[in-house]
């Protein structure tokens, strides 16, 4: 693997580790403001990332690349309310499909037809990644104060299961 490619697929997996850590801070937030369904919702979001770290770590090492351990940032802990949350995940995710795309171009640029090949699968997700998020913020902004709808809607965060698309177990 070039080493630019490299660079950018380390880059990534501690981002997807940050964006764990970013939904964990957003799950402790929801938890205490009593909406346990959405700390759920958050919860299976942030092993989603964690699970998608994993999968870029275990292509630079199958790639025969030295994974780098970077420092995980320490993400924002305070937030509004519900609908704060949920435009702060959507604005995230639109980040990340921003940084999923740079490495798309990039591996194009350098002929890495496998890293161009792995990441369209990240090219995939974001697009549900985006949508979810919006969908969610979507429903929060219609809700607006309205305690039996939101009490509603924090049930149905709270059958999110998230199962890991790597793993055949
Ligand atoms: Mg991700």
């Amino acid at each position: 693997m070039k080493a630019n490619v490299l660079k950018a697929l380390n880059e990534q997996w501690n981002a997807e580790y940050y964006s764990a850590y970013l939904y964990m801070a957003m799950s402790a937030y929801a938890e205490q403001a009593g909406f346990k369904g959405a700390a759920n919702w958050l919860f299976e979001q942030a092993r989603e990332e964690a699970a998608h770290a994993e999968h870029i770590y275990e292509h630079i090492l199958e790639r025969g690349g030295t994974p780098a351990f970077s420092d995980i940032k320490s993400p924002p802990v305070k937030y509004k309310n519900l609908k704060d949350v949920f435009a702060k995940v959507a604005e995230h995710e639109k980040r990340v499909t921003g940084m999923i795309d740079a490495i798309a171009n990039l591996a194009q640029d350098e002929r890495d037809h496998a890293t161009y090949n792995f990441i369209m699968w990240f090219v995939d997700e974001q697009i549900e990644e985006v949508a979810d998020a919006e969908d969610l913020l979507g429903k929060v902004t219609l809700i607006g104060d309205n305690p039996g709808a939101l009490l509603s809607l924090d049930a149905t965060l709270a059958q999110r299961k998230f199962k890991n698309p790597f793993h055949k177990d």
